[in-house]
């Protein structure tokens, strides 16, 4: 597609996970589609995220191979055949294995920078997608059957035409603002630290999720010779953690995790990440749609973000491809858009509320909560039924639409 294009059937703002594999779905629609990144695709990615995993549910794994993007990703994937959660100093553990839903896995964990990476490949490959990178979304104005885009570029403004906008632009997200869409700010007052570690014993393909009062800690296999650690703290122990000398960032792990996986060892950078809930108060405006943390930013303790994303992102596509022969098809119709918000309505809240609940439940410090949480975490082992479920929501079984794979051939970057 012609990088100096100026109008587009449909404009995604922010190329990360959601931004990306949004354009990649769409390719078998027939759309023009341009992708606006304020980053140029060839930065280096910050040391943070390197050092940052995501944990895919299976539903994830079937979206990724029906996009035809697993065969990128899968040489990196490290299998979770096995959860184990448990909580720091009480009684109760939860197991969950991939065998008792007759799976090969529960989910797999990559690297971050792969994922993109792999998204940004398929996304060469792809005719209907033009790449504005890098440009900055700044502003925006709606006549009747588009929206103008301002974009900041290293060559200077560039307006652009779309009938549909996507804000797939991150929790502080711009087009959010433009629009003037709410967005309810719930601040943990937490962030995450994530690094690498090398564990004495395998990790046999088993993910430990261990909750603590300060917040819950998870490492899971990322090689076959290490795990990733997601550590979640109060902030100001974060930022301590992160630049904590060594030793006394490990002992400090060690103690919090225990020796589930023996002495562990650090074998990479540290990053911290701050924790918000972000939620905004619509996912459909005026010829738009938010998708990813521009919609819905949440905790990582359900390891959950990426996998709702990918699901609004992919319904959406769907949508519009069984829309897209209609006499007079517009992509920003207002019905559509309000059929697509309306369908991804109970996944977003279910998802948002479950996760906030795990954080509120399990890692706070309110006295005679942690009673309770032991209590129902044993409960939790004891209710097949009702781990089953929440097994299957987490792994995205619950919630398994079929998308057409997505053929593609070549194309440039602007
Ligand atoms: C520590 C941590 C661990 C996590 N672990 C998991 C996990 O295990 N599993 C899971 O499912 N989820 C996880 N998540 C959540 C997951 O990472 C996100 O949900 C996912 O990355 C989707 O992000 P996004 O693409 O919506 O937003 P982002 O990743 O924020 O991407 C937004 C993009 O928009 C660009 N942008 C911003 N503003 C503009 C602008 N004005 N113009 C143009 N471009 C712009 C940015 O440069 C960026 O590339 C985790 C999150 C954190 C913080």
């Amino acid at each position: 597609m012609n990088a100096a294009a100026s109008a587009f059937d449909i404009t995604v703002v922010g190329g990360g996970l959601a931004g990306a594999s949004l354009a990649c779905a769409l390719a078998d629609t027939g759309l023009s589609v341009a992708l606006v990144e304020a980053v140029p695709f060839a930065a280096e990615p910050s040391v943070a995220m390197q050092a940052r995993t995501t944990a895919i549910a299976w539903g994830t794994r079937v979206l990724f191979e029906q996009l035809g993007l697993w065969d990128g990703m899968a040489e990196y994937a490290a299998a979770i055949e096995h959860l184990h959660v448990s909580q720091r100093k009480h009684f109760g553990v939860v197991r969950v294995d991939a065998a008792e839903y007759k799976l090969p896995a529960l989910g797999y964990v990559l690297p971050h920078t792969t994922m993109v990476a792999a998204l940004r490949a398929r996304l060469a490959q792809l005719d209907h997608v033009t790449v504005i990178a890098p440009a900055r979304f700044v502003g925006l104005s709606h006549a009747a059957d588009r929206v103008w885009l301002e974009l900041a570029t290293d060559e200077g403004e560039r307006r652009i035409a779309t009938r549909l906008l996507i804000g797939a632009d991150g929790s502080n997200s711009s087009v959010r603002e433009a629009l003037g869409i709410h967005a309810r700010v719930d601040d943990y007052e937490q962030s995450a630290v994530v690094t690498t570690l090398r564990t004495e014993y395998p990790h046999n393909a088993t993910a430990y999720e261990r909750f603590t009062p300060d917040g819950p800690v998870a490492v899971l296999p990322r090689t076959a010779a290490s795990c990733a650690a997601v550590w979640t703290l109060p902030t100001a122990q974060a930022e301590w953690a992160c630049a904590a000398p060594q030793a006394e960032f490990m002992d400090r792990l060690q103690s919090v995790f225990g020796y589930r996986l023996g002495r562990l060892q650090l074998a990479g950078p540290r990053g911290t990440f701050p924790l918000q809930r972000v939620l905004a108060e619509t996912a459909a405006g005026e010829r738009t749609v938010l998708i990813g943390n521009a919609g819905h930013a949440l905790h990582p303790a359900a390891a959950q973000g990426f996998n709702l994303a990918i699901r609004d992102a992919l319904v959406l596509a769907a949508l519009l491809r069984e829309h897209v022969q209609s006499p007079g098809f517009d992509p920003g119709d207002a019905d559509l858009l309000a059929s697509w918000a309306e369908a991804r309505r109970p996944d977003q809240h279910r998802v948002a509320n479950f996760t906030d609940a795990i954080v509120r439940v399990f890692s706070n410090r309110i006295p005679g909560l942690a009673g309770a949480r032991a209590t129902g975490m044993v409960a939790l082992a004891l209710l097949p039924a009702v781990k089953h479920d929440m097994a299957r929501r987490s792994m995205g079984l619950a919630v398994a639409p079929e998308f057409k794979s997505a053929p593609g051939s070549r194309n440039g970057q602007a």
